[in-house]
């Protein structure tokens, strides 16, 4: 796949590349450096890599901290560091992704995921990010209760849910079932049927519908029979975000590696997600008034992963396909067409809070500390 691009387009990316790209300028620079994917590596998921650089809260966040339990040669913590080190400060256009790649196979050898040279899932490639940054931090691995002021994953990413069956016809209710997600997962099959059920009904798709749409995806079978003996109702699930994630992850589950459903589902897709819409209902007085923006894309297609992302200071959708990098446009609109046409099917979606600020530092570890045995025991754990 890498070689097929790499070689089929001299100018490694063409007139996009040429337009973004002024000498001298760092920020520039930053913008359009793609990462290695040579024949034989299949490392395109770690496009997933490249989105997370270009979330701004997460980049200053990642800046902000140093101190961390290290893992040594599987350390992504020091991975991370080094690659946005190098987006930062290298001359090169094209990074090579390697001390990620080993760092991940490193730490799943035992699993055999990750490992080198085999593609593996972008998805879960970003949550196992996720999960290590955490521990990396924290060192702690009861991660639903984590109340670290320095974890990107907890304070920023993760969503604090609770779920509960509740009869409307009786009152009669479940025990609630507290849990932590990353990744908000819908399926495109649900997804696209309320999309049909809202045309059916309204005849257009209003882009603010989007995070009703996913809701009522996500409850569309859920249902239980009421626990009260002699109520006979069934009932529907209800889900309860507690806290205010500054970042939104939507991951898209598909029935099947090429869709029929791919147009739909980009064109539901919305520029802007109410979490209000999303969840049935939110506790915290900030998440209710939040309003969160479409900022990172991660797609597959053709059994190859590529990224979109929108860089806040030139107001530019940027694309990501492994070494190429191109600018598509200023509006959400000319990513869905190039998804359209290209068949792109989107895997991840990353919504942002623009007035989202970076982790605290303040209860950071002070210095680095090798943990020899650190590895078996998380290991163990998982
Ligand atoms: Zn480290
Ligand atoms: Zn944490
Ligand atoms: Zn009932």
């Amino acid at each position: 796949m890498a070689w097929v691009k790499m070689f089929k387009k001299p100018g490694g990316g063409g007139g996009g590349l040429k337009k973004s790209y002024q000498p001298g300028s760092m920020l520039s620079l930053a913008l359009t450096k793609g990462l290695l994917n040579e024949p034989g590596q299949n490392s395109c998921f770690l496009n997933s890599a490249q989105v997370l650089w270009q979330l701004d809260i997460f980049r200053r966040s990642l800046r902000h901290l140093s101190g961390h339990f290290c893992l040594g040669d599987s350390c992504i913590f020091c991975a991370l560091k080094s690659i946005f080190c190098q987006f930062q400060q290298s001359r090169e256009r094209v990074l090579p992704s390697d001390s990620l790649r080993n760092a991940l196979a490193e730490t799943f050898k035992d699993e055999q995921r990750f490992q080198l040279g085999l593609m593996d899932d972008a998805a879960e490639c970003f949550e196992n990010i996720l999960e290590r940054i955490h521990l990396h931090i924290v060192s702690d691995t009861a991660s639903d209760s984590c109340s670290s002021k320095s974890c990107i994953t907890h304070q920023k990413f993760a969503m604090m849910l609770y779920e509960q069956f509740v009869c409307r016809c009786c009152g009669a209710s479940s025990d609630p079932h507290p849990f932590t997600e990353l990744v908000h997962y819908v399926s495109t099959t649900a997804l696209s049927q309320q999309v049909d059920r809202t045309m059916a009904k309204t005849e257009r798709l209003r882009s603010d519908m989007f995070g009703e749409l996913l809701q009522a995806a996500n409850n569309t079978g859920d249902l239980r029979s009421c626990p009260q003996r002699n109520c006979g109702q069934s009932i529907k699930i209800r889900r309860v975000l507690m806290n205010c994630p500054e970042i939104v992850t939507i991951g898209f589950v598909w029935d099947a590696e090429q869709s029929d459903l791919t147009d739909d589902v980009i064109r539901s897709l919305g520029p802007r997600l109410n979490l209000c819409g999303l969840f049935n209902r939110v506790t915290d007085e900030n998440a209710k008034r939040s309003e969160l923006h479409l900022v990172g894309m991660i797609c597959f297609s053709s059994k190859h992963y590529s990224a979109f992302a929108y860089h806040t200071k030139s107001s530019k959708w940027m694309f990501f396909d492994d070494a190429t990098v191109k600018e598509i446009g200023s509006k959400w609109k000319d990513v869905a067409s190039k998804c359209v046409r290209g068949h792109f099917q989107p895997l991840l979606l990353f919504y942002t809070n623009p007035e989202g600020t970076p982790v605290s530092n303040e209860d950071a570890p002070r210095q680095t500390t090798m943990c020899p045995r650190y590895k078996g025991h998380v290991n163990g754990e998982t």
